[in-house]
């Protein structure tokens, strides 16, 4: 359960090259955003926020493949926006399965038992459902009543058709660890091959901004949802380290180059989940980005930051380092009593910058169609 065996090994061979190769910083899953439309508007979301000439936008099959290609992560991620909304996702995700990477299509589900006979099941391709809970509580997360039970549909028409599906849940503040555990606990039952779980990130732009955990509360709730779960075998996909982090264990800085993230505007600067400005390649992501600008500790909007996109690559990493501490939390579990790890010092973090609008503005120009430019003109030509 969690990630298959040819997954784990083919990872731990990448990790051991770039090792070889002195590689200080490297991707592990490429987050590769092709559209930012969705069939959803959920609440806690801050990626569908464009104007409407931004989320027409698409990455063609070709500047998917070339992302692919020129990241080189043996993992890719296809959030979005809702990919199954993409004329050519399938041609998309062969591509990708075709040159033996793993890909995790992440999909919320309404339009997956339509398009299941289009997709192969493959060692080299999972589904992820994004599934924040059980049915009331997923529906009130999605803002849409009957998405949950659509969601299961599917996933077991999947399992059926012979597809290896897994979940993704984001936790919000309000969220009871018994309420989370017991989700866990369904998911033995339903079967699924895998289940992400990540506290939310506060985006900026997501419509509520009221249910993002801080620190201290997320790494007390996760204690709460560990304890519940001694003795269960919840088919998390994390490492063992990830999850001793959200249980408050590890003291961790966060490796955002880990999840680099190509969208229609290019490669997104620093990472996932902040937007604050776009590499043309990933070489100059890599190079030109200065990192130590951002993290906890460093940016204050990083200050809460404890998702799985910013902190798996840290614990993978640490139990390269450290294989029998890694070992030894994944045979007792992540510890759920006793003192914390120090928090980081926030004191020097440099304040938040605001730059969501101008970043959007600027990136706009370079699109083939440039929307944000074509409105602005529209504009001024009509003397607004
Ligand atoms: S802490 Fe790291 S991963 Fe989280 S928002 Fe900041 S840069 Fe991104």
């Amino acid at each position: 359960m969690g990630i298959p065996f040819r997954q784990q090994a083919s990872i731990a061979l990448y990790l051991m090259k770039q090792k070889l190769k002195g590689n200080k910083r490297y991707p592990l899953v490429l987050m590769l955003e092709p559209l930012f439309r969705c069939n959803l508007a959920c609440a806690g979301c801050g990626k569908i926020d464009y104007p409407e000439p931004i989320l027409n936008q698409r990455l063609s099959v070709e500047e998917c493949l070339e992302a692919v290609d020129e990241c080189d992560a043996p993992v890719v991620s296809i959030p979005g926006g809702e990919p199954l909304i993409h004329k050519d996702i399938v041609e998309i995700v062969n591509g990708i399965t075709a040159r033996k990477k793993f890909v995790y299509l992440c999909t919320n589900a309404l339009l997956m038992e339509k398009k299941l006979k289009q997709f192969k099941p493959s060692p080299y391709f999972s589904w992820s459902v994004h599934l924040d809970g059980l049915k009331d509580h997923h529906d009130k997360a999605v803002s849409q009543k009957g998405v949950f039970d659509r969601a299961i549909s599917a996933i077991k028409a999947a399992k059926e058709a012979g597809f290896r599906v897994s979940v993704n849940a984001t936790i919000f503040d309000g969220h009871g660890a018994e309420d989370v555990a017991d989700y866990l606990d369904y998911l033995i039952e339903l079967g699924v091959e895998g289940a992400t779980i990540s506290p939310g990130y506060a985006y900026e732009r997501a419509p509520d901004q009221e249910h993002f955990l801080m620190r201290s509360r997320t790494k007390q709730l996760f204690r709460d949802i560990f304890k519940r779960g001694e003795g269960k075998k919840w088919p998390l996909s994390h490492s063992s380290l990830y999850l001793d982090f959200l249980a408050g264990n590890q003291q961790y800085q966060c490796t955002p180059w880990g999840n680099p993230t190509r969208n229609i505007f290019g490669w997104q600067r620093p990472c996932y989940l902040l937007n604050e400005g776009y590499a043309k390649s990933f070489k100059e992501l890599m190079d030109e980005t200065e990192w130590e600008q951002y993290g906890t500790g460093n940016y204050e909007k990083c200050a809460d930051c404890m998702a799985h996109c910013g902190y798996e690559a840290t614990a993978v990493e640490d139990a390269f380092k450290n294989p029998l501490k890694a070992l030894w939390v994944s045979m007792r579990g992540p510890k759920v009593t006793g003192e914390m790890a120090p928090e980081i010092d926030l004191s020097n973090q440099r304040p938040a910058e605001f730059v969501f609008e101008k970043v959007v503005e600027e990136a706009s120009e370079t699109l083939p169609e440039a929307p944000v430019k074509k409105k602005r003109e529209a504009a001024a030509a009509a003397g607004r």
